[in-house]
């Protein structure tokens, strides 16, 4: 089957999923269920040289981003997954200089990443520039950060710029879509090797990993392969609402031994705490602490 027409097999043509005021996102990664979100107003639906890009402002979740059919982002709850993944990372490196977001495009991670004042430079290596043009227009509030000078936007696949950058990342956030399309390369052996590479010797990456109610078959092998590469892998996780399972996780992986990587090394301030609405130092040890029949599948169960 050609990629294209797996494509239309594997994500209803969203087309289809617009022909009630609800739209409705089914995937072959989720079988059997469908999350629908009721519509308001279509705001923006056209296809770029990589997928579909579709926005709409929905009745209870604000303004929504899809990509190929599925949810990306949602006004209401993006920030339970936008501050997880980054301050996970980064409150778990001691300094965090130079960072790299591959994925990304909607500006979330950006925006919690430059909430750092020991960051000096972010590099956004996002496949897709129509991602980027398309939320500082619908979603402003998640790429206002793309404008600060700090950040150098990169429009290419991140596996690709990964190989020609060694040794020059403190952190890596891979903010990527799921493994059907063109983020199918982030979640291949090689691009874990090429983080590897890429990141300084006390470097951490933390790539978002799915959910444990739907992917333990990708998650277990993925940080079987990461195990196999870094001095240390651990999965945490967010709660969101609108990503497929209520829940979504996270490979935090660190390039040197590290014992503590549940623990943080730093702790937001008062002002940077005032900005946050799901993270703080407490959630970011339990957000490694995970129900029985995870950990079983996931870690070492003694
Ligand atoms: N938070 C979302 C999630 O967890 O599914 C991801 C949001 S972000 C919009 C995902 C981005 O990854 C998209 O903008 C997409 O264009 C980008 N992307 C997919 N494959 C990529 C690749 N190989 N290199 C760089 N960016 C890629």
């Amino acid at each position: 089957m050609d990629s294209d027409s797996s494509n239309q097999q594997l994500h209803l043509n969203h087309h289809e999923q617009l022909n009630t005021n609800w739209f409705i996102e089914r995937s072959v990664l989720w079988p059997g269920q469908a999350q629908s979100l009721q519509i308001e107003q279509v705001l923006f639906s056209e296809k770029s040289d990589f997928q579909d890009i579709l926005v709409f402002k929905s009745k209870t979740y604000g303004t929504v981003l899809v990509l190929d059919g599925v949810i990306q982002v949602t006004e209401r709850d993006e920030f339970a997954y936008q501050e997880m993944i980054v301050h996970l990372p980064m409150f778990s490196h001691h300094c965090p200089e130079r960072v790299l977001v591959i994925g990304g495009g909607d500006g979330g991670v950006i925006r919690e990443v430059l909430k750092h004042d020991c960051v000096r430079e972010i590099v956004l290596c996002e496949i897709d520039s129509m991602v980027v043009d398309v939320c500082k227009t619908y979603l402003p509030q998640l790429a206002a950060g793309l404008e600060d000078p700090r950040v150098k936007i990169e429009y290419r696949d991140g596996a690709e710029y990964l190989r020609q950058h060694p040794q020059s990342f403190d952190v890596i956030i891979t903010d990527s879509s799921d493994p059907v399309g063109p983020a199918d390369v982030l979640f291949q052996r090689p691009f874990y090797e090429s983080l590897y590479t890429a990141l300084k010797p006390e470097g951490i990456c933390c790539c978002q990993a799915e959910s444990i109610w739907l992917h333990m078959d990708l998650i277990r092998p993925l940080l079987d392969t990461c195990r196999k590469i870094f001095a240390t892998v651990s999965y945490a996780y967010t709660m969101i609402p609108t990503y497929p399972g209520g829940q979504i996780g996270f490979a935090i992986c660190s390039k040197s031994a590290r014992e503590d990587i549940r623990k943080p090394l730093r702790k937001p301030d008062t002002t940077l705490l005032q900005t946050l609405k799901y993270y703080c130092p407490e959630i970011h040890q339990a957000a490694f602490v995970l129900p029985l029949f995870a950990k079983r599948e996931l870690e070492d169960y003694s």
